[in-house]
């Protein structure tokens, strides 16, 4: 029995090709391989600028500080994420609030935001920054959310791990068009992968200026930027950045996984829709795709209803485990992390947010499940939840 993994890449012979070639080539970094794949992801998604770097993180990090995000201003996310969405926050010496998601799509809940921003006015404590998530690849209601930018005045930050891909109201996620920034992963078991890697795209052309600069050092050769210019050798650093780039390697690695996006995209689709079929008789809620929008289904959620269940949420899951399924829980609350606890999170603070990670299961969901692998998922959960 092969173990079946909640999550996998789909590497082609095409992909190991374009990598070989780029390995025989001149540059194995800061060549033409990043330039290209940044021109293409743009292209794709319709935005004005991307930038490729090492990781969603080091996109999140670059980004906020872009926004002018520092000691004294407040980030807010949600806690259904993993916890670079929030950690981001942290990192540029802001403090971090979360706000809870709503029990339908698991996104920020703009209702629960529209009411947070109304305190928040009266405090004086507006985010200036919120990062909302596409969680699992289905968009958030982002008419909404930009509305409420508008009226508070906060900076919006896309956080597309989950969702390259996806569409919201006919504009391809990535596209800025509700928001200042969108961030993209390729981990391995995102969407599209680069082994490592990241983006950060914006429309706003100071924004990927600065982005730029950090992501390398916070260093620029632009000669519109430097103060003297002096020789073909001279460059500025004038502020501090960080390593942050990708390689040739792997942007050659994206620009070939990028053909295969929409097809793996079509194969999730296809699988998430069997998996509605094959449970539609047991006691779970399977998860909402709005009509407006097109889930990249990077994740496929059941929520176990656990009243009509003999077996605890831990035995249903070791049943999984004992038969070689990696199921998994996407997220833990990212406020009950002992860390975001010691800075004064406590269980009970986003109820909605800790109702659904008491009772939701990942289940194996990428392009290459087989029908029978997925057959055997559907046995097991069959098996394990019988009432
Ligand atoms: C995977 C993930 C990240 C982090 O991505 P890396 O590329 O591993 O840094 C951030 N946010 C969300 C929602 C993610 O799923």
């Amino acid at each position: 029995m092969h173990y079946i993994p909640y999550g996998r890449q789909r590497i082609t012979q095409r992909d190991i090709d374009m990598v070989v070639k780029t390995l025989q080539s001149d540059f194995l970094t800061q060549g033409p391989r990043v330039p290209e794949f940044e021109t293409k992801v743009a292209a794709f998604c319709r935005a004005e600028y991307a930038l490729a770097v090492n990781s969603a993180t080091s996109a999140l990090h670059i980004g906020c500080l872009a926004l002018g995000l520092q000691e004294g201003d407040w980030l807010w996310t949600t806690p259904n994420t993993f916890v670079a969405s929030a950690n981001c926050g942290l990192y540029c010496g802001a403090q971090v609030d979360f706000v809870d998601i709503d029990p339908r799509t698991y996104n920020l809940c703009p209702k629960a935001l529209a009411v947070k921003l109304e305190v928040a006015k009266s405090k004086n404590t507006v985010p200036k920054i919120v990062v909302v998530v596409h969680f699992g690849g289905e968009p958030c209601d982002m008419t909404e959310i930009q509305r409420l930018a508008q009226q508070y005045h906060f900076r919006i930050i896309e956080d597309a791990s989950h969702a390259i891909g996806a569409c919201y109201k006919d504009t391809p996620i990535g596209a800025c068009e509700f928001s200042d920034i969108t961030v993209f992963s390729f981990h391995p078991v995102k969407i599209i992968t680069t082994g490592e890697g990241g983006m950060a795209l914006t429309n706003q052309r100071d924004l990927a200026q600065t982005m730029e600069m950090l992501r390398s050092h916070g260093i620029t050769r632009d000669k519109e930027k430097i103060s003297a210019f002096a020789g073909p050798w001279y460059y500025e650093q004038q502020i501090l950045g960080f390593n942050y780039r990708l390689t040739d390697l792997q942007a050659a690695l994206g620009i070939s996984q990028l053909e295969d996006l929409l097809d793996n995209i079509n194969r999730r689709q296809a699988l998430a829709q069997r998996y509605d079929l094959l449970l539609n008789d047991l006691p779970l809620i399977l998860p909402y795709r709005a009509a407006h929008a097109r889930s990249s289904l990077h994740l496929y959620v059941v929520l176990l209803d656990l009243a009509q269940m003999k077996r605890s949420y831990e035995a249903i899951f070791d049943s999984f485990r004992a038969q070689e399924i990696g199921v998994n829980l996407h997220y833990i609350p990212v406020h009950t992390q002992p860390y975001y606890q010691k800075l004064g999170f406590k269980k009970g603070d986003f109820p909605v947010a800790e109702d659904y990670a008491s009772r939701a299961i990942t289940l194996p969901l990428y392009p290459e499940l087989s029908l029978e692998a997925q057959d055997r998922v559907v046995e097991v959960l069959h098996q394990a939840i019988e009432p």
